[in-house]
């Protein structure tokens, strides 16, 4: 296509960093390469007994968990994260999980898992949202670790009240009886990578966890896009 042409469809579709706003190269997608180098990366796939690992200890027999990035309120890179939440900008999530899943192949981080598994999402929440983030997530983990991903064993069956307005007792339970684990036979003697697009409280993936290992001999590890 001729210059023309390319400004043409430029004005229509402008490609822009969703961070920093300049102009994307043609190679770039979402991030530039700029700002995909100033990702706050945690490097826990570096670290055994990491933060994102503590956070779990006395809760479920964890293997192994890890987050990309660090998220702060009112950074840069929080913007990714509204983006793939609110935004239905969905392909971020499988692009950033690619990026992730590829730097850390080189230390076979979660080379022994079998599955990866996004937290579902409530059907009603799916529907109005049109789309489950965690998936895409999930997908671009898959992709790279060359992984098949599973969608429909686990299902969420009680949508849990918005933890931030709850008292500590109430922010303890209410994510009991959440998630249903509907095929038993799909995850047992599994290693299951189970993924979320952010991790606060790690309260979600713990009542995920918990309905997973009802399966006989389920292997759980965790992949958060972010960590809060
Ligand atoms: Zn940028």
């Amino acid at each position: 296509m001729n210059d023309f042409a390319n400004n043409i469809i430029g004005l229509f579709y402008p490609n822009l960093c969703v961070i920093c706003g300049e102009n994307l190269l043609q190679a770039e997608e979402q991030l530039c390469l700029n700002c995909l180098t100033e990702i706050p990366r945690t490097n826990f796939h570096l670290h055994a007994n990491n933060p994102v690992e503590q956070r779990f200890w006395g809760k479920f027999a964890l293997t192994r968990g890890t987050s990309y990035f660090f998220f702060q309120k009112g950074s840069a890179f929080q913007k990714v994260l509204h983006e793939l939440k609110y935004n239905n900008n969905k392909e971020i999530g499988k692009i950033l999980a690619s990026r992730a899943a590829s730097e850390m192949r080189d230390n076979s981080y979660f080379a022994d898992i079998d599955v990866v598994m996004p937290i579902p999402l409530h059907p009603k929440k799916l529907q109005k949202r049109g789309y489950n983030q965690a998936e895409w997530v999930g997908m671009g983990m898959a992709n790279i670790l060359e992984k098949t991903m599973d969608t429909t064993s686990l299902v969420k069956i009680k949508e849990n009240t918005t933890q931030t307005k709850k008292g500590v007792f109430e922010r303890f339970t209410n994510t009991e009886g959440v998630f249903e684990l509907q095929n038993r036979d799909a995850v047992a003697g599994k290693h299951i990578l189970v993924v979320d697009d952010v991790l606060t409280t790690g309260s979600t993936i713990e009542a995920a966890a918990q309905a997973l290992l009802q399966g006989d001999n389920v292997k759980i590890s965790v992949f958060t896009l972010a960590v809060a």
